[in-house]
């Protein structure tokens, strides 16, 4: 059971979100595919004469920013997306948090922050993807989720990748359950500008190491903090690396313990 999540710079190239998608209708069995937001959103807000809004690379989700975002993620992106892996052959629903209830959230407290419309995951619904997959289909997720309220809410998709797999982990806990992360890097890296030096293996230990250092910074650290916390919820198998690393076996191996 294969969980890809796609990230923005993937999905902002044509011929990049091409390749990874004929690698992910090729994978065999199971499969669920989380997609990002990547740079369409921003495009359509600056369109519409609205600035977007970020804080340290996080989006501020005011209500406009909501409706922009449900409209290019659980539209256009969502329902792109599917159509190309029905034209691979893999027989894809697209879904949000909200259809099927697959991914209840709340809305964000504020602390020091106020991110808007931002959505915490509270739980993924395992039962409901295993029962999807059973059937012969292929959940293709988008970031955004609902609080069981009528809220829509825009949340990290790194974070939805995760929950899944905890949940289909949770859900069956005898099959194997692999999140892969596919974004434009071999790995982890020691130096973003040399690709030689991924990093094989991540522990606990060593990414506090690598963050004290500054090697790790910006949106590789909710990243990588995801990926410890599958890891430790029971997800057999994590992953972070480009398509090649990927097809190849290689990537940064996400290891539990301390
Ligand atoms: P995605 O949309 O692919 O999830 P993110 O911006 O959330 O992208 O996270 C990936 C980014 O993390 C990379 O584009 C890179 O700029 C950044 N990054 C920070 N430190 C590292 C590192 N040590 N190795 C690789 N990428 C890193």
């Amino acid at each position: 059971m294969i969980i890809l999540k796609i990230g923005g710079n993937i999905l902002n190239k044509p011929d990049a979100l091409a390749a990874a998608l004929d690698y992910f209708a090729a994978l065999e069995g199971p499969a669920v595919l989380v997609h990002g937001g990547g740079r369409k959103a921003s495009e359509v807000i600056a369109a519409m004469g609205m600035e977007p809004k970020m804080i340290d690379g996080r989006r501020i989700t005011d209500a406009a920013t909501l409706e922009i975002v449900t409209m290019v993620y659980g539209g256009l992106i969502n329902k792109q997306v599917v159509a190309d892996l029905q034209a691979r052959g893999r027989n894809a629903i697209g879904l949000s948090g909200a259809d099927g209830n697959a991914v209840l959230a709340e809305k964000r407290p504020v602390k020091t922050i106020d991110y808007g419309f931002a959505g915490d995951v509270l739980g993924a619904d395992g039962s409901l993807l295993w029962q999807l997959l059973d059937a012969g289909l292929t959940p293709v997720m988008c970031p955004i989720t609902h609080n069981g309220k009528g809220q829509l809410l825009n949340t990290n998709a790194d974070t939805i990748a995760n929950e899944t797999a905890i949940a289909v982990a949770r859900a069956r806990p005898e099959e194997q359950v692999s999140l892969r992360y596919c974004f434009e890097f071999p790995g982890v890296m020691h130096d973003i500008k040399d690709p030689e030096s991924w990093i094989p293996e991540l522990q606990p230990s060593s990414y506090a190491a690598f963050k004290a250092a500054g090697t790790i910074v910006g949106g590789m650290i909710p990243k990588l903090d995801n990926a410890f916390a599958a890891v430790a919820a029971g997800v057999g198998e994590v992953i972070i690396g480009d398509l090649p690393a990927l097809q190849a076996g290689k990537g940064t191996r996400i290891i539990g313990g301390s």
